[in-house]
């Protein structure tokens, strides 16, 4: 691995307009150079190159990056290979990671230990796999295994690796807790072995384990087969996600191959930031009984809370999605999968089944459980219509929105151009654009981060675990940054100091007005006088604070 320390010091002595330069004929306008897109057939420029933030973008296709990716993408090789070709080309000597001896050893262990288990297959189970449809080849590409029951194959891979603390890589000592089990790698985002699933084969519980979580496998943001899926997500712009190892390799062995499957847990945020940084769209395929419903109700709702796209794949006619393709063909997935339900729509039938809507008690009951929905709903006002739309259908009682959206999702650039930019615009430009800026003036993202609505809070809490680097960053997040990059960039005052004083200014008001809400919720439930005095008292003075703050 080329260090990242490497690669950030040359992108900084980078000139990326003198980079594409040499492929692209551009021209100055304003603080961006403008050319004709290498990528996609235009006659008129929509291609930007931005050298302030160090990269590119097509407003035509999308295409965006730093000069690394646009080398790497220009003459099709990989970036690595983009970075030492640029380094070669300025005469600097690529620098390699120092690697971290705890991660390589457990690297190691997983990797070896995997090997072991596939070794011990047996008859049994290559049988157990073919039954359930797999192939000689897939077995091979799956890198199933098998735990003997009487061979400690762990402690024989510690032993040679000469570790001895063998519960910080995931297992007790001097036993296996896979023994007896069809064992399934678990992988990290580079393909790394990270953890096992072990199935039971005959009767007996639990069916499924799961290595424990470690210092590096976290149920609760790992995906299965995420590490070959992430690639096929972003061609085609949506993610397939099930439940279990064996759907999941369904999916994949039914040529979609942008499936990924959750490890016996909910769906979290931490999965779905994952998801993001490739796409928008998500569709959901879990099992067809009840606690497959109750699952994908709560994914629907992780999934819309952070503004994705959410549609639900039923299968009928198989338990699951695994079965159905084995009964009835890879046609049935691809019909099912034509046939899926947006999210809403889902949601209103799923709920409206637990009721007798033919009576006002029934109907009552079922809107009153339903309004949790449309509070969840309310970030996307077009899904909300929707639902409201079928929840009239179905019980004859008018709805109507309460929410009136703070920002048009879909507004152009054009349109933007003559207000002023939002405080939260301001953010997303300074934490993307201005990092040293930021930290010169204290701008802490996570003391900002709870004062912003709530969109800007998701874009800004991936940009944190991206450190706010646009070329990681997914096409949605680079399109929203440099619509804001273009608007704040043409309006002036561009970023003066009267405008950071207003910005700070903002910032002290809302932090002052989340202490008075917070005070105004604790004084409801507080009993003692003494308390709501001291309380009402504070409270007194922040009002006072932020009208002096206004006044300013
Ligand atoms: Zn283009």
């Amino acid at each position: 691995m080329i260090s990242p320390g490497f690669i950030k010091r040359l992108k900084d002595r980078l000139d990326i307009v003198e980079v594409v330069s040499s492929y692209v004929n551009l021209q100055k306008v304003g603080n961006n150079y403008k050319g004709l897109c290498p990528f996609h057939t235009e006659t008129s420029p929509s291609f930007y190159v931005t050298p302030h933030l160090n990269i590119y973008h097509c407003f035509g296709c999308g295409a965006s990056g730093d000069a690394i990716n646009f080398v790497a993408q220009m003459e099709g090789i990989s970036y690595y290979e983009a970075v030492e070709r640029l380094a070669q080309g300025m005469g600097l000597k690529v620098e390699y990671e120092q690697k971290d001896p705890f991660k390589d050893l457990y690297y190691q262990f997983y990797k070896l230990l995997a090997e072991e288990y596939k070794r011990n297959l047996n008859e049994k189970i290559v049988s157990y796999l073919n039954q359930r449809g797999l192939s000689k080849d897939e077995i091979e590409k799956f890198s199933f295994g098998y735990a003997p029951i009487n061979l400690k194959v762990p402690e024989i891979v510690a032993n040679k690796l000469k570790i001895t603390d063998t519960e910080k890589f995931g297992f007790p000592k001097n036993r296996d807790p896979f023994s007896g089990r069809l064992i399934i790698p678990i992988y990290d985002d580079f393909g790394r072995v990270i953890a096992f699933g072990g199935r039971l084969l005959g009767d007996g519980m639990p069916k499924y384990i799961n290595s424990p979580e470690t210092a590096i496998f976290k149920k609760t943001s790992t995906l299965y087969l995420y590490h070959i899926a992430k690639e096929y997500i972003e061609q085609m712009d949506y993610a397939l996600i099930c439940e279990g190892y064996f759907d999941a390799i369904a999916f994949h062995r039914a040529g979609l191959k942008n499936t990924v499957a959750t490890l016996g847990t909910a769906l979290t945020k931490n999965h779905v930031y994952n998801i993001k940084k490739k796409t928008q769209n998500v569709l959901l395929s879990f099992d067809n009984d009840s606690a497959g419903v109750t699952a994908t109700l709560k994914s629907i709702e992780v999934l819309i809370s952070l503004g994705m796209n959410v549609a639900v794949v039923e299968i009928s006619g198989a338990k699951d999605s695994a079965e159905l393709i084995q009964k009835f063909g890879k046609s049935a997935v691809v019909e099912s999968i034509k046939n899926a339900k947006q999210a809403e729509e889902f949601v209103v039938r799923e709920l409206s089944e637990n009721f007798d809507l033919k009576n006002p008690n029934g109907i009552n009951s079922f809107l009153s459980e339903i309004s949790k929905w449309e509070k969840i709903f309310q970030v996307q006002p077009k899904r909300l219509e929707n639902m409201n739309q079928l929840i009239t259908k179905i019980t004859g009682v008018a709805r109507r929105n309460s929410y009136t959206p703070k920002i048009e999702t879909n507004q152009t650039f054009q349109a933007k151009k003559t207000v002023p930019p939002t405080l939260e615009e301001y953010l997303i430009y300074i934490f993307f654009t201005q990092k040293e800026k930021a930290k010169a003036l204290g701008f802490e993202i996570d003391s900002v981060i709870d004062l912003v609505e709530d969109k800007t809070k998701e874009i800004l809490l991936i940009g944190k675990t991206l450190n706010f680097s646009l070329s990681s960053s997914s096409k949605y997040i680079v399109e929203v940054v440099m619509n804001i990059v273009q608007k704040i960039d043409s309006f002036l005052p561009y970023l003066d100091e009267k405008t950071m004083e207003g910005i700070k200014r903002e910032l002290e008001e809302r932090k002052i007005e989340k202490r008075i809400k917070e005070i105004d919720s604790l004084i409801k439930n507080i009993r003692s006088d003494e308390e709501r005095k001291i309380l009402l008292k504070t409270r007194l003075e922040l009002v006072k604070m932020k009208e002096d703050i206004k006044r300013k």
